[in-house]
């Protein structure tokens, strides 16, 4: 080991032992090598550049995209007595003047910049000019077009190893398909670099999957039980995010409204406030977050499917972060799969809605899971576990399977009684009994099925009837306003001659032990 590294990481940073992966990722820094280092959200990325610049004898480059990440960061170097500073468009020209008067002098050990910025011809010069010890390219995945979030000013890092052949580049990211890695290492033109694949398990997050039945109500309950601690609530759009917040607030909870139709100021404000505890809640879309650096976030909860693992797993990765023990609840409802699917017939670049498909798809087998969630999570990003982890949502309540045939039975005989012209929620009414106009003027009180499951909720029948559309008895019609048709799978069942096993279904979440020290 470089003998002054322990020293230094506990004079300047204040830890006494290096996370798994740094040490040799800073040793191959100081070698002068290039290095690729995944290591997941929160798994300590950025020390693996700041501790070899303080060591190295010129400035370390570091590239951001993200404007209010980078000066938190300086803020922090700063507090602990290193000599940071960035350049962005956030700074005036006299402020920029200021940080490369420092550049010139040699005094800056590391600066922070945008793409753009780094891009410029006479940046590039200027730093040819005094010299580089190290570039280090964070949220590297924004190079690549197979990334969740593709910046095209990201390509043009590609010039880095023509123009300064001899400066090792380190290239950071926290997304882990492998397409998207070896595109960075391609087009970042890496020389034999040093990879560290980090793991990818957050142990202390407990992954947890609420089937949907009365959302607003299901999130509010789990929010009650949660004592005040904080957490973010994912929405996929604006208008939800809006909607929701509104309800919470008047459900009294403290809670902020966070999204991209905000002002860049309202957006600071909430995300500071946010960090002083003030808002006990953010209520966000996927604008929130890369630059979120809260450790004592307890909860993430997805009030609808992502899009993909990736985003889910960054976005659940924000909880936690201080190691206590932490929770990621997603809300799923079947339906939102079929959703995403007409959506994408109306994509016009077919190989793209395929890709996204691909991807989604991939994201709702982990929300229909009946395996351990860990190793399906840590399974796509290519870790396999053969073990089952004990804090999800399957591993504490196995799902627990019973003789459906006979249920089953009423529910697909009330589909044909009803015409197979009605959806699911009709249905359903006319199997408990109900007595709406609808179907009294239909006249589906006099149906032989009407009334048989009376003595079921309707959030039993719709997670009965769900199972019967996953399994290929039924179908919904999206053509026409989702009504239920027979498929040919249910003939046997209606007629006796098979047994159908489902899942018992849970209609209540999994309730929140008391803090467990991880
Ligand atoms: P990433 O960029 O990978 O998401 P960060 O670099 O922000 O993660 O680090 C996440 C947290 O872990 C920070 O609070 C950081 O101070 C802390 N951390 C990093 N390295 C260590 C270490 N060796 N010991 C203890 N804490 C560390
Ligand atoms: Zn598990």
């Amino acid at each position: 080991m470089h003998a002054d590294l322990l020293p230094l990481l506990k004079q300047h940073f204040g830890y006494s032992e290096f996370r798994s992966g740094q040490h040799a990722v800073i040793e191959a820094a100081l070698a002068g090598q290039d290095s690729f280092v995944l290591m997941p959200t929160g798994g300590g990325k950025s020390l693996c550049y700041q501790l070899p610049a303080l060591l190295l004898p010129q400035v370390t480059i570091v590239v951001s995209p993200l404007m209010s990440l980078m000066k938190d960061q300086v803020d922090a170097l700063k507090a602990n007595g290193i000599a940071a500073e960035f350049v962005n468009s956030s700074l005036s020209r006299e402020q920029v003047l200021q940080v490369f008067a420092r550049l010139r002098q040699g005094t800056l050990k590391l600066l922070y910049v945008a793409p753009e910025r780094l891009l410029q011809p006479q940046f590039l010069d200027r730093l040819q000019d005094v010299g580089v010890s190290l570039f280090a390219i964070d949220e590297a995945h924004c190079i690549s077009q197979w990334g969740h979030d593709f910046r095209p000013d990201y390509m043009a890092l590609a010039l880095l190893k023509q123009r300064f052949a001899s400066v090792p580049v380190m290239a950071l990211t926290a997304t882990a398909d492998s397409a998207t890695r070896q595109d960075i290492l391609q087009q970042l033109n890496l020389q034999q670099p040093y990879v560290h694949l980090g793991s990818f398990d957050r142990p202390n997050i407990r992954y947890t999957v609420q089937e949907k039945f009365r959302p607003t109500e299901q999130l509010i309950s789990y929010l009650q039980q949660q004592d005040g601690a904080s957490g973010i609530v994912y929405c996929s759009s604006r208008r939800k995010v809006d909607e929701l917040t509104e309800q919470l607030k008047q459900r009294g909870f403290n809670a902020a409204a966070y999204h991209a139709g905000l002002s860049s100021d309202e957006r600071n404000q909430v995300q500071d406030a946010f960090k002083r505890d003030d808002y006990q809640l953010i209520v966000a879309t996927v604008a929130f977050g890369m630059g979120v650096n809260k450790s004592n976030i307890r909860f993430v909860v997805h009030f609808e499917l992502p899009r993909t693992i990736e985003a889910y797993y960054q976005e659940t990765g924000r909880a936690g972060r201080d190691g206590v023990p932490a929770e990621a609840m997603l809300l799923f409802d079947p339906a939102d799969i079929g959703r995403m699917k007409r959506w994408l017939d109306n994509e016009e670049n077919q190989q793209r809605a395929e890709v996204t498909w691909q991807r989604f798809l991939a994201m709702a087998a982990f929300a229909e899971a009946q395996t351990c969630r860990r190793q399906v999570l840590l399974n796509y990003f290519g870790e396999a576990r053969q073990t089952r982890c004990g804090n999800c949502d399957i591993c504490l309540q196995p799902p627990q399977q019973f003789n459906a045939t006979e249920l089953a039975q009423k529910a697909l005989s009330c589909v044909y009684r009803v015409g197979q012209s009605f959806g699911m929620h009709h249905v359903i009414e006319v199997l408990r009994g109900g007595h709406s106009q609808k179907i009294t003027e239909l006249g589906h009180d006099k149906l032989s099925t009407w009334g048989l499951g009376k003595d079921l909720s309707h959030d039993y029948w719709l997670s009965i009837l769900r199972q019967l559309i996953h399994f290929g008895l039924l179908q919904q019609d999206i053509t026409a306003h989702s009504v239920l048709k027979l498929q040919p799978a249910a003939r046997p069942v209606l007629r006796g001659e098979t047994e159908l096993m489902l899942a018992v279904p849970r209609l209540q979440s999994v309730k929140r032990e008391p803090e467990r020290r991880a």
